[in-house]
Order: C-alpha cells, then structure tokens, then sequence
C-alpha cells in the first residue's frame, strides 16, 4: 500500500505517460505507477548505492524488471533527452529539488510534466518554475503522520499565469491560496509561530546588521501570513 503523500504524487501522472522517479529509494512510486497501468515503462533513478539496492530488489521481487529499469546517478542525469514524459522527484527538501531540475535542465526538453514533492522550502521549486518557464497548473496539500506535505504539478507554459499575487503565492502556493483547506491553515499557523519563536531569540541576541536584516524578514513573512489566516 503506497503512502497517501506518493499515492498523490502517482495520481497527477497521466496514463499512458513514461515515467523517471528520480530520488526513488524504494522504487515504491514506479511500482505502483506500472502496477495500476499508469505508466508501462519506467525509471527508477538513485544516486545512493544503499537506496539503489532497495530499488532494484523491490523491482524484483516485483517482477517487474522488464518495465522498470533502475539506473544509478545524481540526478537527471540517469535519463537522456526525450526519453520520458513525466518526471516525479518526492520526499526532498525544494533547495535540493530544484538544484536537480537546474543541473538537469537539458534532459526537460521533451518533459511534459513534472510532479514535485518538496518536504520543506516549496518556494524555491516554485521560484525555480517560474524562472524556467514551467507553469504551475495544479498544487495539493496532503497530511500523513501529523506531517504536512505539498505537491506542485507544472507544465509548460506562461510560468505567470497562476500568480496574483507574487511574493506571497510564491510562498504559500497560488492554487492552496486559493482553497485555504484545513490543513493549509495548520500549515501556516505552525510556521508562523516558529518564526515567532526565532525572532523571540534573535530580539535577545546582539543586534548586528545581519540579525536586525534576519528579523526584519521575518516579521515581513510573519505579517504576509497574518494577512491570510
Ligand atoms: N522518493 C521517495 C519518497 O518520496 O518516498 C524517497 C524519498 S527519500 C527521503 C530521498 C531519496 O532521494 C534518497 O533515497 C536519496 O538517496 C535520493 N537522492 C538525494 N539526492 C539525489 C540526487 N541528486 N539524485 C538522485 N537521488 C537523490
């Protein structure tokens, strides 16, 4: 039984189209994709041996080794150039994500979906679709073990299109915006008041430049998200 966060993550992924779940670990994603006759042919791609291994025996027990193929390597550069569809990449920080699209970014000639799970820091995969020309046409927030995850789903396209209202959806998501479910609200609530807790502290630290800068920002992002709860 797939998790609800990548059973989220598989649902935005349309049938018949070729997969790469990049950062796969267990290869859970793609079996699951080719499983339910999402997709025939996938990759599995892990750049840690150890997670790589789980790939490949998961694979196999599976016995799905003719439609799955798990390739080790950072990153994209486990697929080549029009070779898949859709590329998944779930259960990472957004600074990491987005640093593998960057790196990559030649291997998305031809993508024409990227389904994105960012465990934390989801602006920075929004930022980086924005910059690159990947429009934002749906987002999900799902919660599992009292955790809270998003799930960005981008095609090509006018990268502006979802945006009012930009510092803040780039924060907090245009499409989550505009729902404002339940837990979109815990979300936001608990981030508030971590950086509540921060500037508590960083008021009794001494006050440099850099730490009066730090505070400043976070009463921005504190005020932003009163606006909205
Ligand atoms: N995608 C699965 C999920 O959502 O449940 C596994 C998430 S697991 C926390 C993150 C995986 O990404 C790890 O197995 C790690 O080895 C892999 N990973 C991290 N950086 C990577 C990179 N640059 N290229 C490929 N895999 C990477």
């Amino acid at each position: 039984q797939l998790s609800k966060r990548l059973q989220c993550v598989v649902s935005y992924i349309p049938k018949g189209y070729s997969l790469a779940d990049i950062g796969s670990d267990h290869a859970y994603l793609p079996c699951y994709a080719v499983l339910s006759g999402i997709s025939s042919k996938t990759i599995a791609g892990e750049v840690v041996e150890g997670p790589y291994q789980s790939a490949k025996q998961q694979v196999m027990n599976a016995e799905l080794m003719d439609r799955i193929d798990v390739r080790k390597g950072d990153g994209l550069e486990v697929i080549s150039k029009g070779e898949v569809d859709c590329i998944t990449i779930a259960g990472m920080g957004g600074t990491l994500i987005s640093s593998i699209l960057e790196k990559g970014k030649k291997k998305l000639e031809g993508v024409k979906r990227l389904i994105l799970q960012p465990n934390v820091q989801a602006i920075n995969v929004r930022k980086w679709l924005l910059d690159n020309n990947w429009r934002l046409i749906e987002e999900e927030i799902v919660e599992e073990n009292e955790k809270i995850y998003e799930i960005l789903v981008a095609e090509k396209g006018d990268p502006m299109q979802p945006y009012n209202q930009l510092e803040l959806e780039l924060l907090v998501g245009p499409f989550l915006l505009k729902r404002m479910g339940s837990s979109f609200i815990r979300k936001w609530k608990w981030e508030k008041e971590q950086w509540e807790k921060i500037l508590t502290n960083l008021e009794k630290t001494e006050q440099t430049k850099e730490i009066m800068q730090k505070q400043r920002e976070l009463q921005q992002k504190i005020q932003m998200i009163e606006g909205v709860l």
